[in-house]
């Protein structure tokens, strides 16, 4: 699906680097600009929302970030022990 590009580019940051582990956007309807699911999106699956315009985007950014780190569903092949 392709997404659209988010106007922070901290935020587009980590929005990326969630994908890169595995992560997955969908458009939500309301005041957040979109929402991420881990790999495991299957029942209990992490879901982060995604603020579109934020008091501080590079706490969100770093706070995203963070969460996404924090996903115990990663795929074990992609822990990659010198990260
Ligand atoms: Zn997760």
């Amino acid at each position: 699906m392709a997404r659209p590009k988010h106007p922070s580019k901290e935020i587009e940051a980590s929005v990326s680097y969630a994908e890169d582990q595995g992560w997955s956007w969908t458009k939500v309807k309301g005041h957040a600009w979109g929402k991420l699911q881990c790999a495991y999106h299957d029942r209990e699956g992490c879901t982060l929302f995604v603020w579109s315009t934020p008091k501080s985007p590079e706490n969100h950014a770093k706070q995203l970030r963070r969460q996404i780190d924090r996903c115990p569903h990663q795929e074990e092949e992609k822990k990659d022990e010198d990260v």
